[in-house]
C-alpha cells in the first residue's frame, strides 16, 4: 500500500517511520505527479500558513483539493487539521482550507509553543489503553457538524496546569481526534510517539475503503 505524505514543510519523516512500523510505504509529496497511485495520504503538522503557501506555489493546491474532495483517505495532524477544517478562527487573512472536514477549528487555541503538553487520551474504538498524545500549539476543535465522528476528547480541568486553562473554560471538554468518512483529523501528534495505534487506525481506514 502507497501512502502519500505532503513534504512541503512540517514533520515528515516522523510520519514516514510511523507509516513504515504499520507496514505501508510512505512516499513524499512534493509535486502534483506525486499525487498519481496513491492509496492514501498524511497531511502532517507543522505550520499551516506555511503549508498553505507552499500548496499554492508548488502547483499541488487545486490537485490536492481535487483528490481530498473526490474522497482520498486521508489522516491530517495538528496544522494539516487546520487545512482541511471548514472553517479557521484565528488564521491570517489570507488564510484559507480545504474545507473537506466539517468541524471548525481555533489555531494555536491551547496556547504558544512553551505551553505544549503531552498527555494521555482514551481513543474510541482503539484498544490497548490510553495512548500518548502531544499538544504543539494545537489547534482547539471548536465546533464538529452532524457527520463527524469524535474518536476522543480533552477535558480542560485545571486552570493551573499545563494547558494553563482560563477558569471560564474549566470543565469543558474538546475533540481532538475525530472522523469524517475517510477523513481522520487530530488536533496532535500522534507521529511524535512510538505509539503507532493512530496510523494503524488510518491503515485500517483505507483498507476497509478499498474492500
Ligand atoms: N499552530 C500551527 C498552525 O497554525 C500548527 C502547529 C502544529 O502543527 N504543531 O499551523
Amino acid at each position: 500500500m502507497d501512502v502519500g505524505i505532503l513534504a512541503l514543510q512540517g514533520d515528515v519523516t516522523e510520519h514516514a517511520r510511523a507509516l513504515e512500523a504499520v507496514g505501508v510505504r510512505p512516499c513524499p509529496v512534493r509535486r502534483r505527479e506525486d499525487l498519481s497511485g496513491l492509496d492514501g495520504i498524511v497531511l502532517p503538522g507543522g505550520e499551516s500558513t506555511t503549508l498553505g503557501l507552499l500548496l499554492g506555489s508548488s502547483g499541488l493546491r487545486q490537485p490536492l483539493g481535487k483528490e481530498l474532495h473526490a474522497g482520498l483517505p486521508v489522516f491530517a495532524t495538528c496544522a494539516g487539521l487546520i487545512l482541511l477544517a471548514a472553517s479557521v478562527r484565528d488564521g491570517r487573512r489570507d488564510q484559507w482550507s480545504y474545507e473537506v472536514v466539517d468541524v471548525a477549528v481555533r489555531r494555536n487555541g491551547y496556547g504558544r509553543q512553551t505551553q505544549s503538553f503531552e498527555t494521555q487520551l482514551t481513543v474510541a474504538g482503539v484498544a490497548g489503553g490510553p495512548l500518548p498524545a502531544v499538544f504543539i500549539r494545537a489547534p482547539v476543535i471548536e465546533h464538529v457538524g452532524a457527520g463527524v465522528e469524535v474518536l476522543a476528547a480533552l477535558a480542560r480541568s485545571d486552570p493551573d496546569g499545563p494547558l494553563s486553562t482560563p477558569p471560564s473554560a474549566v470543565g469543558r471538554s474538546e475533540p481532538v481526534l475525530c472522523r469524517q468518512g475517510a477523513a481522520l483529523v487530530a488536533a496532535f501528534h500522534p507521529e511524535l510517539t512510538a505509539d503507532r495505534r493512530l496510523h494503524a487506525l488510518f491503515v485500517s481506514m483505507i483498507r476497509e475503503r478499498e474492500l
